[in-house]
């Protein structure tokens, strides 16, 4: 088989709404070549790169504030504990939570999710009770669940989606009956780019009397997010796919839910008082904040809020669509390549198949080409068995990333085809 244009594409003449050569030069990285070609970063999904000044904020923290926080009244505990503080602070801004004791730093998405379901799930669900999650999920919103089902007897009833990866929100409203107890969905999909529609579906939730986790590991890096306006329950994301350091990340609750909530883990500073006989835990988000926490992730995220901040979320969910139309376009122009995930409201990710061409080597011939591109299940296999597909190739764009990689991509991907026919 060979890769023959059906028709000349429509160029999209795309100018991002900040300066994006300005932009680049933020980011050391990605001026590496890599097998001789400019890197084309296209992997952003499963992390985005990293910006000087996050970099520089995480020396600085290192080489003139650290400290252990909360603890001691010296100098250098007292800075680093306002830094700590202070990001938490940029994190409540970020997601326009009401207040800052609503926002509990997690390792990233997984320990956030792990978190409602130790401190909700454990303490509120029993037997016969019903989880809502839907077919778009990634592991890490499926799993942490079943392992509360297996535990309490409890029931995971799943929100299917359409041939566009497009969920159906009649079977949604269908699920809801006595037993539901909790719905847990994610905002954008990780292995499709679609956008749910989760302020409709927190509506209909709560129309029900039912809370609503959000797990927004691949919204927030590129939508605004505002938790108020969405009135969800919980939300959460990662730090490193937002630019910022891994192992980092954090839970939005509402206040009312988080105080009813038992501890996730025990330890230092989630106490107010401990005697053998009782021990008194903290006030949030403290309670859920046991041991010396990432000091310097949390840091370098308070950098990276305002780093996004300073670009303006809009702006960046505005280039990334124009990336998104330019690539879609450009791949209708490749016979022998299927789009998985055609959703209307979609996020800048791009996964696909090239006939005849098993994806792993796909990304093996892209990377010879300069172009990093993800292979795999994505960490969401029951999307790939909707799709009746083993694993895609999937190409994920961040606001940094320039029409001309996108070329780069489809001219890869022809060379994929001629190497392979
Ligand atoms: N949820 C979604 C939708 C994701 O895409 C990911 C990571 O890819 C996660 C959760 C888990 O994020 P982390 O591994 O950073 O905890």
């Amino acid at each position: 088989m060979s890769a023959v244009a059906k028709s000349a594409p429509a160029v999209i003449v795309g100018t991002p709404p900040f300066d994006l050569a300005r932009i680049r030069r933020d980011f050391p990285i990605l001026d590496l070549t890599v097998n001789g070609r400019p890197l084309a970063y296209l992997d952003n999904a499963a992390s985005a790169q990293m910006p000087r000044p996050v970099i520089d904020r995480l020396i600085q923290y290192e080489t003139r504030e650290h400290a252990n926080i909360h603890r001691a009244v010296h100098y250098l505990s007292e800075t680093a504990t306002a830094a700590y503080e202070g990001a938490r602070g940029k994190v409540r801004r970020f997601l326009n939570a009401r207040e800052e004791r609503e926002v509990i730093y997690t390792r990233g998405a997984t320990e956030a999710i792990n978190l409602v379901m130790h401190g909700y799930g454990r303490k509120f669900l029993t037997e016969g009770d019903e989880i809502i999650v839907s077919q778009l999920e990634h592991h890490s919103n499926i799993v942490p669940w079943q392992m509360l089902c297996g535990e309490k007897g409890c029931k995971l009833r799943v929100i299917p989606c359409d041939e566009r990866g497009v969920l159906d929100l009649d079977a949604y409203g269908k699920l809801f009956n006595g037993h539901t107890r909790l719905v847990a969905i994610t905002h954008v999909s990780n292995a499709l780019g679609t956008i749910n529609p989760v302020k409709d579906m927190i509506a209909t939730a709560h129309a029900h009397g039912v809370p609503v986790l959000v797990d927004g590991a691949q919204a927030a890096p590129h939508l605004a997010v505002d938790v108020q306006d969405l009135d969800c329950d919980f939300y959460c994301f990662s730090a490193h796919k937002l630019c910022g350091p891994t192992g980092m990340g954090a839970l939005y609750g509402k206040a009312g839910l988080l105080e009813k909530m038992q501890p996730f883990q025990g330890g230092g500073d989630m106490i107010l008082s401990v005697t053998f006989e009782k021990t008194v835990y903290n006030v949030i988000p403290h309670k859920f904040e046991a041991g010396t926490p990432h000091i310097a992730g949390a840091v370098g995220l308070g950098a990276t809020m305002d780093y996004l901040a300073a670009i303006g979320m809009d702006n960046i969910a505005a280039w990334e669509h124009a990336l998104l139309s330019y690539a879609t376009q450009q791949f209708e122009t490749l016979d022998g390549v299927r789009i998985i995930g055609t959703a209307p409201e979609k996020a800048a990710v791009l996964s696909f198949e090239v006939k005849g061409v098993h994806p792993h080597d796909v990304g093996t011939m892209l990377n010879e080409e300069g172009v990093a591109v993800r292979t795999g299940h994505h960490c969401a296999q029951p999307v790939m068995q909707r799709f009746r597909v083993p694993a895609t190739a999937r190409a994920s764009f961040a606001f940094y990333n320039t029409m001309a990689e996108v070329d780069q991509l489809v001219a890869g991907i022809r060379r994929v085809q001629q190497m392979f026919t």
